[in-house]
């Protein structure tokens, strides 16, 4: 499917939280970041609505600062999505797209999520393609 004419279209959305992750050199610190999270959605061609629109940047943008409003100022390790398993920034976009893909499924059927982006720091990032 993604072979086909579509659109990518992307939002941001950031927060701020800390996170430790064991084992990891200096990660295994207490210590936050200024994340960054760009969310990009796929549309193909034929799925345009009649205004030649994929989905509204704004739900994008809603849909990207919904699914990241839990982690503001919280120590990361302590959500139920990372009991088990540390917070790095693979396993936080991991969370981010499968919230995404939930809500966009009810809000925009003709838009999937393409990539979650991820940037611990303005110089490092993880991408998450779901497929
Ligand atoms: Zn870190």
């Amino acid at each position: 499917m993604s072979r086909d004419p579509h659109y990518l279209l992307s939002a941001e959305a950031g927060f701020s939280a800390a996170h430790t992750l064991p084992g990891i050199d200096m990660c295994q610190r207490l210590h936050g970041h200024n994340w960054r999270v760009r969310l990009t959605v796929r549309v193909p061609e034929s799925r345009l609505d009649g205004l030649g629109m994929g989905v509204d940047f704004r739900e994008i943008e809603r849909v990207a600062r919904d699914v990241v409003a839990d982690f503001e100022h919280r120590y990361l390790n302590d959500l139920p999505e990372f009991s088990d398993r540390p917070p790095t920034a693979e396993r936080v976009a991991k969370v981010v797209c499968s919230r995404a893909t939930e809500r966009l499924a009810n809000l925009a059927p003709a838009a999937e999520v393409a990539d979650v982006e991820v940037w611990e720091t303005p110089e490092y990032r993880v991408v998450y393609r779901p497929v």
